[in-house]
């Protein structure tokens, strides 16, 4: 046997530096990781920052020649950093946001480093490996079969989109693949409440379906779809000609935290022949916490179930997932026949490839946070943290219903809240419409100086109707002090704001 005599490195340089100089580059980073963790609960929320400002520091032409690492990591600690909103506070209440965990952001530099690309087994097989393991533990977490299988995609909307993709081409097959969606025939109709994301809609319309072809059902006064109503809208679509094919049910939306009647939907999916799709993205970790599981039967009954690990399961983003009860079913919408994707394995595990279940080539090793995370706390630890969350949202809730000056606007669904200020005029009596444009207008304005203030921060929604203070408790730092901190930050935005001139 020859042996292959190793080659001299050339000299140190930028792009393929010395071990000592990626040693340092790496400790400098991990040293502001570390303070950066330790120093984000106390940090004001959301950045002062405008475009222009950031602009002027960091705009330049493209520079031709090479700087120092250390004046980088400059630029990112003083500008970057005091730029960006802090994610990881413990009262960053704000959309549905994780704080990251240290030990994903560890994970995420060694997948860079390793620079695994897992479009296929072959190209990747031990981190292909980890992603069927992280995949099968996340299918344990919702309490799937073990025929189901998965992937991750780069976020919740991917994963709906590529859901929508599979029940397509399982009701319309090869002919819509090959001439579009006009080779159909009849109208195809997606089912959902009024409460879905509206990432459903996009997916609709990208794939030809249509965002008219997405009919959404009413729901009841706890924001879950009314199922009666989704029988009625079947059997109407189905008397005009149109073709149901799919119901996108709801476990956890962004608005109220509702979860749609599962089981209840999986029977009628059946009944009609839709695929059934969840879109779990915010609320399907949550089966990890004893108190919410129940709220998932019927879960395990979808074709396809959408996740986002960068939410609770407090991942730095990117990182979706979809789950596929039956793979098979998925595999007919993505496969492809070329030269690069042809396939010389014989063992059926190292013929896989994950292009054959979503619109992917080359794919990030996610499966390492994801995995490293799981194993590294552990799913009781995880569990014990969402339990926390719910329990913060409860405890919101009723601190607000224990006072004069607030009142829920709808009631705790999982871990977010919908409430509002409620001035001195408005706490007693009736109120007109003009009453509660007003209290709208005024929680507007305390939900800027909120968020101006830094302490606490709130996004908003719109419940029947009306303006809502909107939070969702999604991180392992927060307690429930942290929520009596909250009520006390907006009475001192209310304050602030009604002594302003209206
Ligand atoms: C966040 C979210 C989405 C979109 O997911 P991204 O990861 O932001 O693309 C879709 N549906 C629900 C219910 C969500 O919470």
């Amino acid at each position: 046997m020859t042996s292959i005599s190793p080659v001299a490195r050339d000299a140190d340089s930028a792009l393929d530096p010395s071990p000592e100089r990626i040693r340092e580059m790496g400790a400098q980073a991990v040293d502001w990781m570390a303070a950066y963790h330790e120093a984000v609960r106390d940090l004001p929320i959301a950045p002062q920052a405008s475009a222009a400002a950031l602009r002027e520091v960091l705009a330049e032409p493209l520079p031709a020649e090479g700087r120092d690492f250390t004046e980088l990591l400059a630029v990112f600690r003083d500008v970057v950093v005091p730029g960006s909103r802090h994610n990881g506070h413990p009262r960053f209440f704000g959309y549905v946001s994780a704080p990251g965990t240290a030990v994903a952001a560890v994970a995420d530099l060694l997948a860079s480093a390793l620079n695994a690309n897992l479009p296929a087994w072959r190209s990747a097989p031990a981190p292909v490996e980890l992603e069927h393991v992280a995949i099968d533990w996340i299918k344990e977490a919702l309490g799937c079969d073990p025929g189901a299988g998965g992937l991750f995609t780069s976020g919740g909307s991917m994963a709906n989109f590529t859901a929508l993709a599979a029940a397509r081409h399982r009701h319309c097959g090869a002919e819509v693949a090959a001439h579009g969606a006009a080779a159909h025939p009849a109208p195809l109709r997606v089912y959902t409440s009024t409460e879905t994301h509206h990432s459903i809609h996009k997916a609709a319309a990208l794939l030809g379906i249509g965002r008219a072809n997405v009919r959404e059902i009413p729901v009841d006064a706890g924001f879950r779809m009314d199922v009666d109503a989704l029988v009625r809208a079947i059997e109407e679509d189905r008397a005009a000609g149109a073709e149901p094919f799919c119901v996108v049910a709801n476990a956890g939306t962004v608005v109220t935290g509702a979860v749609d009647p599962l089981a209840d939907i999986a029977a009628v999916a059946r009944r009609y022949g839709l695929w059934m799709h969840v879109d779990a993205c915010y609320g399907g970790f949550a089966r990890l916490a004893p108190s919410a599981r129940p709220l998932f039967d019927g879960l395990a009954e979808a074709d396809s179930i959408s996740l986002d690990p960068h939410k609770w399961l407090y991942l730095p983003a990117d990182c979706g997932c979809l789950i596929y009860r039956d793979p098979e079913a998925a595999r007919a919408a993505f496969t492809l026949d070329a030269d690069y994707t042809r396939v010389t394995q014989t063992d059926p595990a190292e013929a896989f490839a994950f292009w054959d279940y979503g619109p992917d080539l080359s794919r990030r090793f996610r499966a390492l946070k994801v995995w490293m995370t799981l194993a590294h706390a552990g799913s009781r630890a995880v569990g014990d943290a969402i339990e926390g969350n719910l329990d913060c949202a409860r405890h919101l809730a009723e601190l607000v219903d224990a006072s004069a000056d607030f009142e829920m606007l709808a009631p705790p669904g999982l871990s977010i809240f919908c409430f509002r200020y409620l001035p001195p005029s408005a706490r007693t009596g009736s109120r007109s419409a003009a009453d509660e444009e007003a209290i709208d207008r005024l929680n507007e304005r305390i939900m800027v100086a909120l968020q101006r203030a830094g302490s606490s921060y709130l996004s908003n929604a719109s419940v029947n109707g009306r303006f809502a203070l909107r939070g969702c408790v999604l991180n392992y730092r927060t307690t429930r002090r942290d929520m009596e901190i909250l009520l006390d930050d907006v009475r001192r935005a209310a304050d602030e704001v009604t002594a302003e001139a209206p």
